[in-house]
């Protein structure tokens, strides 16, 4: 049988240890990562890819572009997909730092607790991949989307660049400590922490009165956790009266996303995932 292949291409300097172990998860039977890929030297990478095994064999052979830049790792999933022609392509993913199947997993569980259609979002430290792709992915359920970033014009290239790939600029707000982010919530109904792992950015007495607030999802699985008074393994329990995620809670649509989305690529040689495909596979799974 001929052996499923997955090769990482990563945009930071060593490929990802959690990419490596979900893609074995997966189904991959060997992974080859590289590290400090970039949209230059991908190419020789790329043709390694696409010229070694012939039509029947070549879904066996998979791409996952992962890293902890989003922008860097959409340059690179594009620079993959450029080099394809005809049938000399194979399947390719891009979750950097996750992004994608973390965004969609918590932006899938929060969508499926209540609709976000014309409710006021706010992602703080949104200018990270899982908090862009989050932004964008509760664009596409409706939500009135915010960012937040330490600084003005991170937020605001943070905005930019969902703009450029999603067609939509979330509003870009600076807010530099937990008491301006407690601020930004200010009148949200939808809050969601994407900020560094054991960064804590929302403090508990400054969202438990606020009444507008229905649903909170807190993404940094590590103590000290994102949004004070939210139990890493609450799973859609009401805390206060809104609806809770902590990040173990999301973790596990997480994870099976990803592993599902890894065992199709070596379905056929032509898929693509990314946010909009990763987000109604999560959505389905859910
Ligand atoms: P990231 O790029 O490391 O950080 C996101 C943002 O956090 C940064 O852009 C930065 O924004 C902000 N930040 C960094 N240090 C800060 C500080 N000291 N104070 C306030 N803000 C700070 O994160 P990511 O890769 O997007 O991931 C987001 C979170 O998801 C992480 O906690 C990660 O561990 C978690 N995650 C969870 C799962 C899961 O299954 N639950 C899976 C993957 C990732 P500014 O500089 O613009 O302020």
């Amino acid at each position: 049988m001929t052996e499923k292949l997955l090769f990482l291409f990563d945009t930071d300097p060593a490929p990802s240890v959690f990419d490596t172990v979900v893609g074995y998860d997966g189904g991959a039977d060997h992974i080859i990562g590289y590290g400090g890929v970039t949209p230059e030297n991908v190419g020789a990478f790329v043709d390694g890819t696409i010229y070694t095994r012939g039509p029947k064999e070549k879904q066996y052979t998979a791409i996952f572009v992962g890293g902890g830049d989003m922008t860097a790792g959409e340059a690179v999933f594009k620079a993959v997909k450029k080099r394809f022609f005809s049938n000399f392509r194979v399947s390719v993913m891009l979750d950097s730092n996750g992004s994608n199947t973390t965004a969609a997993a918590a932006v899938a569980l929060l969508a499926k607790a209540k609709p976000l259609a014309g409710k006021k979002a706010v992602v703080l430290a949104g200018t990270g991949p899982v908090g862009m792709r989050a932004a964008a992915m509760l664009h596409i359920e409706g939500a009135e989307v915010s960012i937040t970033g330490r600084s003005l014009p991170r937020a605001q290239a943070a905005s930019k660049a969902i703009n450029e790939r999603f067609g939509f600029a979330p509003t870009a707000i600076e807010a530099v400590d937990n008491a301006a982010r407690a601020e930004a919530v200010k009148g949200a109904h939808i809050v969601v922490a994407a900020g560094g792992i054991g960064i804590t950015l929302l403090e508990e007495k400054d969202w438990k009165d606020r009444p507008t607030i229905e649903l909170i999802a807190d993404c940094n699985a590590q103590p000290p956790l994102g949004i004070l008074g939210v139990e890493a393994t609450d799973k859609g329990v009401e805390r206060h009266g809104k609806i809770v995620f902590g990040a173990l809670g999301l973790g596990g649509l997480k994870l099976k996303l990803h592993r599902e989305c890894v065992r199709q690529l070596f379905e056929s040689s032509d898929k693509v995932f990314d946010a909009e495909n990763i987000y109604a596979q999560a959505k389905e799974l859910a």
